[in-house]
């Protein structure tokens, strides 16, 4: 199974983001930071939105839903636990429920602590995820609803689901600053200064670092590193739980 993907610039830093499938004419779109970079591709591309996904309740992932589900009659899936907060929701899913968008069966996965509604969606079929303000390039999703633990639950959770061959989509483009961060947790990770040269590379020519895979985030990512034995070693931490360094990398950054 195949798709054309297409990833945007929409407010300062967020993503938009739409899949096509050509033959079914499905197109799905995953959060609406703002209607109108959504519609001027549909109307470049001809394609029809059919479906559009969301990850969390915060304005910049969903301030264009009103509109561009006005204008398109796109069918809306969003967490359940935000049911409240996000208007226009024709259904929505929990940890682990399966929905079917034209050919595509997609899986929403629980990954609670930037929001406790946050959902990453996994496409298994087209070895996509889009993962909200949860897991970003280099970084993580500040912790506004939840807990360390919770987010640790969480990205712990998207590296057992997700395989390493996987496309990674996320909400915001904050690769430079992230990577400029990690090099203080792990300053002789070969995979990651190479990393934050190509980062610089791509950001002196305007381009975005996005979509990463899950094996660079694994090789690179300290917030996904915090069990690594290298990393602990290096922050003073040998014999803390995964949880607690994980919790010290996310208070570094949180105050950098
Ligand atoms: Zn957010
Ligand atoms: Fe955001």
């Amino acid at each position: 199974m195949s798709a054309e993907v297409r990833q945007f610039p929409c407010l300062s830093d967020n993503f938009g983001v739409l899949i096509h499938d050509p033959e079914s004419g499905t197109t799905v779109a995953i959060d609406v930071p703002d209607a109108a970079p959504y519609l001027a591709i549909l109307e470049d591309t001809g394609w029809k939105l059919s479906h559009i996904l969301i990850t969390h309740h915060h304005w910049d992932h969903v301030q264009g839903l009103d509109e561009l589900k006005e204008k398109t009659g796109a069918h809306v899936i969003g967490p359940e636990r935000s049911r409240q907060k996000i208007a226009g929701l024709d259904k929505t899913v929990e940890d682990g429920d399966k929905v079917s968008t034209g050919p595509y069966t997609v899986e929403a996965i629980g990954t609670p602590g930037h929001t406790i509604d946050q959902i990453s969606w996994y496409f298994p079929d087209l070895k996509i995820a889009h993962t909200g303000d949860t897991l970003f390039s280099l970084g993580c999703g500040r912790i506004f609803e939840g807990d360390a633990e919770m987010m640790w639950a969480s990205l712990s959770t998207l590296k057992r689901k997700l395989p390493v061959d996987t496309t990674i989509y996320c909400g915001h483009e904050y690769t430079q600053s992230n990577a400029r961060f990690s090099l203080t947790i792990e300053p002789d990770n070969a995979a990651l200064k190479t990393r934050a040269i190509e980062i610089d590379t791509l950001r002196a020519a305007g381009k975005p670092t996005l979509p990463t895979t899950m094996a660079q985030e694994l090789a690179t990512n300290p917030f996904l590193r915090a069990d690594e034995p290298s990393v602990k070693a290096a922050l003073g931490m040998t014999d803390a739980s995964d949880a607690a360094v994980f919790a010290e990398i996310r208070t570094r950054k949180d105050n950098a």
